[in-house]
């Protein structure tokens, strides 16, 4: 069992935390469903208030960086008004990711309005709902092919109820624990279920996965992206229909920019170097997955990357 004193410290759209480049605020999209309405006002949400780009999180949500000083209020009447931010007491609860080209909606849906019934669930806990792709971002609970899986276990029949009601038994269990993982489930689990892996890029029927360089979406790539409704995976990619502007965004598997990432590069007081320029600059085939970190703690490196990690002389 973990003690901790302290709440989790989980930006969220009211939760601003300061940054070197000013306010970051984290933005919730369960299962990573976007209208274009919702695209735009992000957009502009950025654009007055902060460095006008969006960045992709890990699972599926959205941050906005350099928002300035005193605009908080404004943020969260424009994320409301855009239906982004449903539940005030659940700003950073609503963690839910959703199978890419799925269409599950509804069930989202139906799972976000049963986290806000419910009290709220630590920031850090994560729902998934789909396919075996989910379970590679390591949810609490998921609803995976009609089984209902807890911390990558299979746990029986699964479905929204059931669902719901093992988040419940979640908050009833977890003292300070923020992750399923940290207690002892006290349910009968089976065997671990099989993991799966993100979509390809490139076309899927009517719609096409595409990625944007270092999970940011620009002010030119968000004003493309209003143009119809998008999903957010927590691969950091977005899923469109097919036929739109793609400009700015990566479709083909064999690109370079496939398996990049770096962490917050200058907007973070550690930072030695400007990661994401360099990493921008010196794009080329190699060794996947490769992540860029500005400092030793190399925040946000994926399993099995290789780093490259910022020092006083270089990169190590
Ligand atoms: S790796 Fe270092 S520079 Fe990058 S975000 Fe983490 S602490 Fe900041």
């Amino acid at each position: 069992m973990t003690v901790r004193l302290a709440p989790d410290a989980c930006p969220g759209a009211l939760k601003v935390h300061e940054a070197v480049d000013g306010g970051l605020a984290r933005v919730r999209v369960p299962g990573g469903y976007l209208t274009g309405q919702q695209v735009a006002a992000l957009a502009e949400a950025s654009g007055e208030l902060g460095d006008g780009n969006v960045d992709l999180t890990s699972r599926g949500n959205v941050q906005l960086r350099g928002l300035r000083p005193g605009t908080a209020d404004q943020l969260a009447s424009a994320l409301a008004a855009a239906g982004l931010l449903p539940s005030i007491s659940h700003d950073t609860s609503r963690n839910v990711v959703a199978s890419p080209l799925a269409d599950l909606q509804e069930v989202v849906a139906r799972i976000d309005e049963g986290i806000c019934a419910m009290d709220p669930l630590p920031g850090r806990f994560l729902l998934g709902v789909g396919g075996s792709d989910v379970l590679s971002v390591r949810p609490d609970l998921a609803l995976v092919d009609d089984r209902l899986v807890v911390d990558g276990r299979d746990a029986g029949a699964g479905s929204v109820a059931a669902l719901l009601e093992a988040a419940q038994h979640f908050l009833d269990l977890r003292g300070s624990e923020w992750r399923v993982r940290e207690l002892t489930w006290d349910r009968p689990l089976g065997d671990p279920v099989a993991v799966g892996t993100a979509p390809a890029l490139g076309v899927h029927g009517d719609r096409v996965v595409a990625l944007p360089p270092l999970g940011r979406l620009t002010p030119s790539v968000l004003g493309q992206l209003a143009a119809g409704p998008v999903q957010l995976t927590p691969w950091r990619q977005v899923v469109v229909p097919a036929g739109g502007d793609l400009t700015g965004l990566v479709t083909d598997p064999a690109s370079p920019w496939v398996g990049v990432s770096a962490c917050a590069g200058l907007a973070c007081a550690k930072a030695l170097r400007d990661v994401r320029a360099d990493a921008v600059a010196a794009v080329a085939p190699g060794p996947r997955p490769l992540h860029w970190a500005g400092c030793e703690r190399q925040c946000g490196a994926p399993a099995g990357a290789v780093v490259r990690t910022a020092t006083a002389e270089g990169y190590r």
